[in-house]
């Protein structure tokens, strides 16, 4: 899955809990069923008894025990969305007026007699009602009750009590048909799973959520299907048959389930989803996103990425809608009730239930083949000629991914959608990628910069269908091995494939926010335990993603030989296909590819199984040169200190040879500190030689000295990666509170010479940062100091920006940063020519182009006048291409009028006018102004409910959320807020690392600022 990142503004964050031990999981069928160790038998600690809480779904009914009544309420029942079982229930609340008859009015004016008469017949009246109530419901039907109705009058225990699935039983295939309604936003279903015993056991336990399950049937071996009773416990969506008997290991057996259910309203599951076509119409679809834990809400199954299987898929639809899956149709059949059944080949290869996608509604195709295999890319109707772009990267990205992983792409087609309403930025299921439409379509006269994000998104999803979907993490605790590949692999297939994207420059960005946020004490190790759903959700944070892609990145770079990385990945991919994995795997097959017999296990579980990373101080006497390593843990409570250590493999250039590959020494830092020599001579050293490996650098007061004169007399000596490492490093420090800021004011001198993007960029959100929290400090004097020392420092790179076409990213990357900045601190300059741009616009109807990179800015500066704000509102409901009203939207949300703010924020979400999904986009621009971040944490706390229905609790969208309101506050009183809210909380995510990392951010703000609040106000 790709997150929806904002630029330079990935928020993200704890909890570790020791996993449950695992069941074994490989059997030798070929032995003796006896001889092999059998499922631990149901231990009485181990059961759930709760019996009141789990619901019982489906009693034993034979084929003949319906009669015609009964088949009529138990279809209007499913229509009405209601499950079959529920119905039995309702027997009985039909039956129990018994229980809630009033007493005998005799007793109103009651005589010791009357009185005695009275309590018997109470009593003979309860205890008659009690037989009543415990009675099942089909006691006084016509055909009465099954025995085991009578035998078990109460409801047996679930059978099962943890959060994750038994391994007794194995899913082998799946047999799906889906029957969605788009007019009433509801659809049935029916699975059949086959599967096979592993371990002797009397219970089968799978997943299902929010499905009304009507009828079970189960077959073992060649026996003959019987009705079954299913058992459902809903906090844990988990479903169960109980047998009598004990199923034998070898056995297979297949279990038939028809269920119902509405078409889900937020964005994962089965859900609904609509757009307005360009004639006003309303139009409807339904799609999947099942990544994490959703695929059991479209259809009961074993939803752990470790139970693969094969999928047989079948759609019913009416005839004038289109409907795509993982695999290529197979074949179209009318049926007799107006409806077409589509029916998809059978997966060609197992797959994790994650990965499962339909689709049903209107779309059309652009198709091309690559090398055999048929790419298409799909669009609402009117968004067609969007879509060239991305047909193109695809094919490209394909064919060098083919070549790259030497295991051609295993399915007959590849789809790529553009969904209307999407959370995600996109999401790999195989052979059926979908995604946000700012993800995948560009006009022919986008901008640069906003293909390199459909590009990137591709490759990222493209690199899934080997990493991760041909061999899947065992669990979510390694999500970083899908996450954190497909992240590299995006980067480093776009370096060779697409050079003119420049993707260089959002990788670095990527890496230093990736250490920003695993600097926290609330920060987790790359693998970590998983126990609960929102402990799932929470693993998709930078830490999988980013954190991930910068230890490969140190890896590939440290390792010698060249395609060494490369065949350690072939190695993994060609052992593992089909497979699942866990961390250990993916380091043993580096290992042993490795031509220097380099411990890669050794040096590579130094970063995944420990949080955060190093910070690495240099120290030089002479020709001696110390190294010593310590975690950088930025904490409030000094006291805090771990003995974590790193396996660094540390690079490093000098002023002898600084620029080009060749330069770069390595030296090996395993131990608390380390020594090598230089010659005598040499001036300075820069170490991590373009920022690839993940640990910050401390030069000592002598060390940063040499640097800084070295930048001030030629910025050229070091590459831009070094400087940008330079200035990102040296916040940091500040932030530890291991350099005082005027020593990053004084590395800062350098930066009126630079001109490469980086440096600047880097520069300008760390200075911004700060400004942000002066600002609702409300620490007005400095605010202005501020503004001038930015104004200052940049304003004449700011001054040579063109407002016309500029064709290269890393200039536009350059430009948008410093004009968005201009403009944002009112330079008026920046400000008159961005109102002279709109104005054109408008004048054009929108027809006259702003470059694509400056759309930002000049919708940014509209937003803030008053005249100009309802013409963009206004543009933002016409437009259709969905980059261009993505900033729009951000605009509109940047205004400064109170009351404009609180209707955004509204519209978001009501999800109308502006649609849900751009909700967490809405509030993180509305937390950048002074007018509104006070009203956006009000507004988060008044709708905290309404939230969390629309996004997971843990969710990247929830993370984005509580971090954007809370990561500006800087007080004690704000900190208090925080706590008294979220603590409030309990289970509706009082427990979330994002909310950890929110009161750690909060006090190291403080911290900073009561630290450095003089020291600004004297050298600013
Ligand atoms: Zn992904």
């Amino acid at each position: 899955m790709s997150l929806f990142l904002y630029r330079a503004n990935l928020p993200r964050n704890m909890i570790e809990n020791s996993m449950f031990e695992e069941e074994p999981d490989v059997v030798d069928l070929a032995k003796d069923s006896a001889a092999f160790p059998t499922f631990p038998a149901l231990d009485p600690d181990e059961v759930a008894y709760e019996p009141r809480s789990s619901r019982l779904l489906v009693r034993g009914l034979g084929e003949n025990d319906m009669d015609e009544d009964e088949e009529d309420c138990e279809s209007s029942a499913r229509l009405l969305g209601m499950s079959f079982m529920n119905r039995s229930s309702a027997h009985r609340s039909n039956s129990s007026p018994y229980t809630r008859q009033a007493p005998p009015r005799s007793c109103s004016r009651p005589s010791a007699r009357t009185m005695v008469v009275c309590v018997l017949f109470l009593v003979i009246v309860a205890s008659m009602t009690m037989v009543l109530y415990f009675l099942p419901g089909c006691t006084f039907t016509k055909t009465g009750c099954r025995k085991e109705n009578k035998t078990t009058p109460i409801e047996p225990p679930f059978p099962w009590s943890q959060f994750r699935l038994p391994h007794s039983i194995r899913p082998l295939s799946y047999d799906l048909t889906l029957n969605p309604d788009l007019d009433n936003m509801n659809f049935t279903g029916s699975t059949v799973i086959k599967m096979v015993v592993l371990h002797n056991t009397k219970r089968i336990v799978l997943h299902s959520a929010n499905l009304n399950i009507s009828k079970a049937t189960f077959k073992l071996d060649d026996g003959e299907a019987s009705d079954v009773t299913v058992l459902e416990y809903k906090p844990r969506q988990q479903i169960a048959l109980n047998f009598s008997e004990e199923l034998k290991a070898g056995q297979y057996c297949v279990l038939t389930l028809d269920y119902s259910a509405n078409l889900s309203h937020t964005y994962d599951g089965f859900y609904n989803s609509s757009y307005t076509d360009k004639d006003g119409n309303k139009r409807v679809l339904a799609a999947t996103q099942f990544e994490p834990l959703s695929a059991r809400k479209a259809f009961p199954c074993f939803d752990e990425p470790a139970f693969k299987a094969t999928f047989l898929i079948k759609i019913n639809r009416k005839p004038d809608y289109m409907t795509l899956s993982n695999m290529p149709k197979a074949k179209t059949t009318p049926l007799n009730n107006g409806l077409v059944q589509d029916e998809f080949e059978m997966t060609s290869v197992n797959m994790s239930t994650y990965l499962v996608a339909f689709i049903v509604g209107n779309f059309t195709p652009v198709s091309k083949n690559v090398s055999e295999i048929l790419v298409s890319v799909y669009s609402v109707p009117e968004k067609k000629e969007h879509t060239d772009y991305a047909l193109d990267a695809a094919s490209k990205l394909l064919d060098f991914y083919n070549d790259f992983f030497e295991i051609n792409f295993p399915l007959k087609k590849l789809d790529l959608i553009a969904i209307p309403d999407f959370l995600a930025g996109a999401m790999e299921n195989w052979g059926l990628i979908t995604f946000r439409e700012t993800s995948l379509l560009v006009g022919k006269q986008s901008s640069p910069l906003e293909k390199q994000v459909v590009a990137s998104v591709i490759a990222h999803e493209l690199a899934h269908q080997w990493f991760g979907n041909l061999v899947t993490m065992s669990w979510w605790n390694d999500l970083w091995l899908n996450e954190g590949f497909a992240t590299y692999m995006q980067y480093m297939s776009l370096q060779t494939v697409l050079p003119q994207l420049d993707i260089g420059n959002l990788f670095l960005a990527v890496r230093f926010r990736a250490l920003d946020k695993d600097a926290l004490n609330s920060s987790h190790a790359v693998s970590t335990a998983v126990n609960s759903p929102e402990q799932v959700e929470e693993m998709f944070d930078s830490v999988s993603y980013e954190k991930g892609a910068s230890i490969l990145l140190m890896l590939n770079a440290s390792l010698s030989g060249d395609q060494q990385f490369r065949k350690g990945i072939i190695q993994y991919l060609k052992q593992f296909s089909g497979l699942n994995t866990d961390t250990n795997d993916l380091w043993n097959s580096l290992t042993q590819v490795s031509t220097q017999h380099q411990n890669v296990s050794e040096m590579m579980s130094s970063w995944t199984s420990q949080k955060g990373f190093p910070l690495v101080t240099v120290s030089r006497k002479g020709d001696q040169v110390t190294l010593t390593q310590e975690h950088f843990l930025l904490t409030s409570d000094n006291a805090t200190h771990t003995s974590s250590l790193w396996n660094i493999p540390v690079t490093y250039v000098s002023d002898n040879c600084s620029l080009a590959p060749e330069c770069r020494q390595l030296f090996t830092l395993k131990t608390k500190s380390g020594t090598f020599k230089v010659p005598e001579s040499v001036k300075w050293l820069k170490l991590n030689y373009r920022n690839t490996g993940f640990y910050i650098v401390h030069y000592g007061d002598d060390g940063w000295a040499a640097l800084r004169d070295a930048l001030a007399n030629d910025v050229s000596v070091l590459t831009h990666e070094d400087r940008a490492s330079l200035i990102h490093n040296i916040f940091a420090l500040s932030r530890l509170g291991r350099v005082s800021f005027r020593h990053v004011l004084n590395l800062l001198n350098y930066i009126s010479n630079e001109t490469e993007t980086s440096p600047v960029t880097e520069a300008l959100l760390q200075l911004n940062k700060i400004y942000q929290l002066l600002d609702k400090r409300q620490e007005y004097s400095l605010v202005a100091r501020m503004k001038t020392y930015i104004l200052h420092h940049f304003g004449s790179l700011m001054d040579k920006q063109t407002w016309e076409e500029q064709e290269s990213v890393s200039k536009q990357e350059l430009r948008s940063a410093l004009l968005e900045t201009a403009c944002g601190l009112d330079d008026e300059n920046c400000t008159q020519q961005a109102k002279a741009l709109f104005k054109q616009y408008v004048d054009s109807n929108a027809t006259s182009r702003i470059p694509g990179d400056l759309q930002q800015v000049v919708f940014n500066v509209a937003a803030q006048s008053a005249e100009d704000w309802p013409t963009l509102l206004n543009l933002y409901g016409h437009a259709t291409y969905d980059a261009e009203k993505r900033k729009m939207l951000r605009g509109l949300a940047s205004t400064q009028d109170a009351r404009k703010i609180v209707w955004i924020l509204k519209a978001g979400l009501k999800g109308n006018l502006i649609q849900t999904q751009e909700l967490p986009l809405v509030i993180s621009t509305v937390c950048k102004g002074f007018a509104g971040y006070l009203f956006a944490w009000d507004f988060i706390q008044e709708n905290w409910d309404r939230l969390i229905e629309k996004f997971p609790v843990g969710s990247f969208a929830i993370q984005t959320i509580i971090n954007s309101a809370t990561s500006q506050f800087s007080t004690q009183a704000h900190l208090d807020q925080v706590q008294g809210f979220f603590s409030s909380l309990k289970e509706r995510g009082s427990q979330m690392r994002s909310v950890q990392e929110a009161l750690e951010t909060i006090r190291l703000n403080k911290r900073w600022m009561e630290k450095n609040l003089r020291t600004l106000q004297k050298w600013l």
